[in-house]
């Protein structure tokens, strides 16, 4: 293929093809300029992918933050109690109606973009509006995009439904029957961020759970704080926190019970 049929299937521009040349990429002498193989540069393609890829811990997040910069979100509407329909900030309009759309929304774009998702679905997301409006399907044309120019098709995962929509019965029936090396290698890859999606989560959690207790540690000093300003028996108010406990620990609350123990002990103890 021709260096420019090479910076088209990666999504970049010719100078960066030439130094890829120059990096070790194949390249012999054509009719017309230099040509260079286009297996090799579908090998580059798949391994920009993945470098990429590693780059982004949460695809499906980087596909809305890329959709969002190629189509802003239009000015949010509210309901008036007389069953108008306004916008409710009136400076989002003008906002909404200076910023780049489509195409010329895509020199704003993250260059990990294309890498990972192929300029393919890149330019059918960029046209994604006058295709709906000619009723084509984004995924034949994206595939057809590929098959044309090269470089990496759409591939059924989550983060590419989001940027172009949902894939026809014809896209899936060729999907099935069309796995291919890249295919293998995105799911590789896709099961790693699951990893590191599961990872993150659960990280979430514990300082939830570190959140919540640290909200109990307050409650209760102020408890504490509440019960010897108001001239009360702490120890009777303790009693209570115990009495509570035992309750919950008959209904089976083990959990509660124990926490309102150490509340009681707390009290007893006096800290404040
Ligand atoms: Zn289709």
């Amino acid at each position: 293929m021709t260096v420019a049929q090479a910076a088209a299937a990666l999504g970049v521009s010719k100078p960066i093809v030439y130094r890829l040349i120059r990096e070790g990429l194949t390249a012999s002498a054509g009719p017309r300029g230099k040509v260079v193989s286009a297996r090799e540069v579908f090998m580059v393609a798949t391994k920009r992918r993945v470098d990429a890829v590693r780059r982004h811990h949460d695809l499906v997040g980087f596909a809305r933050q890329i959709k969002a910069t190629i189509w802003p979100s239009e000015p949010e509407r509210v309901i008036l109690s007389d069953g108008r329909e306004e916008i409710r900030n009136p400076g989002d309009v003008l906002t909404y109606v200076s910023a780049r759309k489509g195409r010329d929304a895509l020199v704003g774009l993250d260059s990990d973009a294309v890498a990972v998702f192929g300029p393919a679905v890149i330019s059918t997301l960029a046209d994604l509006k006058s295709l709906r409006k000619a009723g084509a399907c984004s995924w034949c044309w994206a595939r057809d995009l590929a098959a044309v120019r090269g470089g990496i098709g759409p591939s059924n995962t989550e983060a590419v439904r989001e940027l172009i929509g949902n894939p026809c019965e014809r896209d899936l029936t060729e999907m099935k029957t069309g796995q291919n090396t890249v295919d293998r290698l995105w799911r590789e890859v896709k099961i790693d961020d699951r990893k590191r999606r599961a990872q993150a989560e659960q990280a979430a959690r514990s300082r939830e759970y570190e959140q919540a207790r640290a909200d109990v540690e307050r409650a209760t000093r102020r408890l504490a704080g509440a019960v010897t300003a108001s001239g009360q028996s702490m120890t009777k108010e303790a009693a209570r926190y115990r009495q509570q406990a035992r309750r919950d620990r008959e209904r089976g609350d083990e959990v509660l019970a124990r926490h309102l123990e150490s509340v009681a002990a707390k009290l007893e103890r006096g800290e404040s």
